[in-house]
């Protein structure tokens, strides 16, 4: 990658200290995810398919639920391999300087690539877990997704035979308040966000781009497509992420800052 935009977005990530960044569906399509609202998403291709997330739908209507479940059961999340953009951000962690990855995605992929599960944010939930709307336990999806396999078509909560849902934000459903105030926190406390594979339609995620400006961070945004905050960041990306992420993380730091890492202690002599 030669371009100017480039280049400033390296100078940018060389000499910042404290990064966070959001991420959204774009870094997850190249794991074979498609993005939902994208084009060729599940939501445009299937109307039926979008029926399952939203709340009223799925608690009134058990053939809802039902088709739900056995949508899940086909989910490409379970086989998904993390890609050369998660793994771009855990080196960046690496290096002392990413504290913390906000993602709108649901498929636990940051994780999995390697990236410290307190620093990742989960915006939207994720599709790993299962909730009860009933009594509001929560339970591993693995489990729910056997008793699928095995021929039940809507497991039920194991507690209180409440209804059970993936523990992922749906339409109509209020975000997790906890970690949406540690998403602000992290916008307000970061001297970059680099913004990556989200066009930005979505509030509340989309509305920390601008807190982040605000409080005076460098704003990076990597997208195919043009955003509605594309004005408030000092630079604008349009390669593929895949690309961009690892170099930007590949960028050495520019030295003599006051939070310079010491590193990992298990490496001093
Ligand atoms: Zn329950």
């Amino acid at each position: 990658m030669a371009s100017e935009a480039c280049a400033a977005a390296r100078a940018l990530v060389a000499s910042a200290h404290r990064i966070t960044v959001l991420t959204g569906a774009g870094v997850s399509t190249d794991s074979g995810i498609p993005d939902f609202r994208g084009p060729d998403g599940l939501w445009t291709r299937d109307a039926d398919a979008g029926l399952g997330a939203t709340l009223d739908a799925y608690l009134s209507d058990p053939a809802v639920r039902r088709r739900s479940w056995r949508a899940k059961l086909d989910s490409p999340v379970w086989t998904a391999k993390p890609n050369a953009a998660h793994l771009a951000l855990v080196e960046l962690e690496r290096s002392g300087r990413l504290r913390t990855v906000v993602t709108q995605n649901i498929d636990g992929l940051h994780q999995k690539a390697g990236s410290d599960p307190h620093r990742v944010l989960e915006l939207h939930g994720t599709l790993h877990a299962t909730v009860c709307l009933g009594c509001g336990a929560t339970g591993p999806m693995r489990d729910a997704l056997k008793r699928v396999a095995d021929g039940e078509q809507e497991p039920d909560c194991p507690r209180c035979r409440g209804i059970l849902k993936s523990a992922t934000v749906s339409f109509g459903q209020e975000l997790d308040g906890e970690v949406l105030r540690r998403a602000r926190l992290a916008a307000l406390d970061c001297d970059v966000l680099l913004v990556a594979g989200t066009s930005l339609s979505v509030q509340p995620a989309a509305g920390l781009v601008p807190l982040a400006a605000k409080a005076g961070a460098q704003v990076i945004i990597c997208n195919a497509e043009p955003t509605p905050y594309d004005s408030v960041a000092a630079v604008v990306l349009h390669e593929p992420v895949a690309d961009v992420l690892p170099d930007l993380s590949s960028v050495p730091p520019s030295g003599g800052g006051r939070f310079s890492s010491w590193g990992d202690p298990s490496t001093w002599s």
